[in-house]
């Protein structure tokens, strides 16, 4: 590649903020990135690609893309109860803009820092806007939080409010970030859409505590609690009126609008989980204060996901009819 890329990646990418804080792992500037595992780990890998006008607006804030492309990752690994060990970049740009570039790279380095992962190797080519983010994770060894735990009886828990992502969408189709946002409860809606909170600590503690199954709601939570269902072969009831909504999406959409971005709206990354009903679930007071966590329903016998009041089914499709 051209000297500059290398400027480039000096610059942007192999600075303080994003490098790794471990000892053992070899970062940017070889051909590969080393890593290592504890012999009773497993390592959890995902990787998740934005391309400009497709998964986000052109002309969107680089600093808001960067968070929010390293936080639907870390996501995934929050859904699994992994534990955040670093990432790779694959970016793909249309030109050198060091601004852009300044900007994209501070939004990596906050988020990366809060989580302590460190960026340890991409590739740079030149082309449409594309973000390509690998993370990489620890799990004990055989006890990762899958999809296919959950047993009939089970309590259906999701963390946050659900909805808020696809309330922002119309705001973020016109190019508005949270600082330029009309209202207090858009600009909150639009806080939500680019910095996702990926919930790594309550991931954490749900593998080590006991949860079932889980995974990241990406594309509303019927749809993805259906892909719990039908990897552990149970069905579920699901009361509507406990599907935690917030009181900005409430307040600016009304309720019946907001309870249907909720069930079937995109881009929360709010982990669903599932709990044993004879064990109480007690979060310790430092998870209680950053995570609103809410039983929804129950996983049952039959097939399928049903009202917990009426008994009819529950689809996306049969849901969105607003
Ligand atoms: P190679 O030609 O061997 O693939 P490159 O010249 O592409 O290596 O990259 C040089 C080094 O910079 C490698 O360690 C690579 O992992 C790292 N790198 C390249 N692009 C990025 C990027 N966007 N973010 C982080 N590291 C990068
Ligand atoms: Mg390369």
């Amino acid at each position: 590649m051209a000297l500059g890329e290398f400027d480039l990646i000096r610059n942007f990418f192999d600075r303080p903020g994003l490098r790794s804080h471990l000892n053992d792992v070899v970062g940017i500037g070889d051909d590969c990135a080393l890593l290592s595992l504890q012999p009773n780990q497993q390592l959890a890998q995902s990787l998740d690609t934005l391309v400009e006008g497709v998964h986000f607006p052109q002309k969107c804030d680089p600093c808001l893309l960067g968070y929010r492309a390293l936080a639907v990752n870390l996501s995934d690994l929050a859904a699994m109860g992994a534990k955040p060990h670093s990432f790779t970049l694959g970016l793909t740009l249309p030109d050198s803009n060091d601004i852009w570039l300044q900007s994209f790279s501070d939004g990596l380095a906050e988020l990366a820092s809060v989580h302590q992962v460190g960026l340890i190797g991409g590739d740079t080519t030149r082309g449409p806007l594309t973000i390509s983010i690998q993370v990489q994770g620890t799990l004990p060894k055989g006890q990762a939080l899958r999809r296919n735990g959950a047993r009939v009886g089970d309590l259906i828990y999701v963390s946050g409010y659900l909805g808020d992502s696809a309330g922002a969408l119309p705001d973020v189709l016109r190019g508005e970030g949270p600082k330029n946002a009309r209202t207090n409860e858009q600009s909150y809606l639009l806080e939500r859409y680019y910095r996702p909170t990926p919930r790594i600590a309550l991931g954490q503690w749900l593998l080590e505590n006991g949860a079932t199954a889980a995974l990241d709601i990406s594309d509303g939570l019927l749809g993805d609690l259906g892909h719990i269902l039908k990897a552990s072969q149970v069905g579920a009831e699901l009361k509507l009126s406990s599907v935690p909504v917030s009181k900005e999406l409430e307040g600016l959409l009304g309720s019946e609008k907001a309870r249907e971005l909720a069930l079937t709206g995109g881009d929360d990354y709010e982990l669903c989980f599932t709990w044993p009903d004879q064990k109480k679930l007690q979060l310790p007071d430092s998870l209680l204060a950053d995570n609103h966590v809410t039983c929804v329903g129950r996983i049952t016998s039959s097939s399928g996901l049903v009202d917990a009041e009426t008994g009819q089914p529950l689809s996306p499709q049969a849901y969105q009819h607003f």
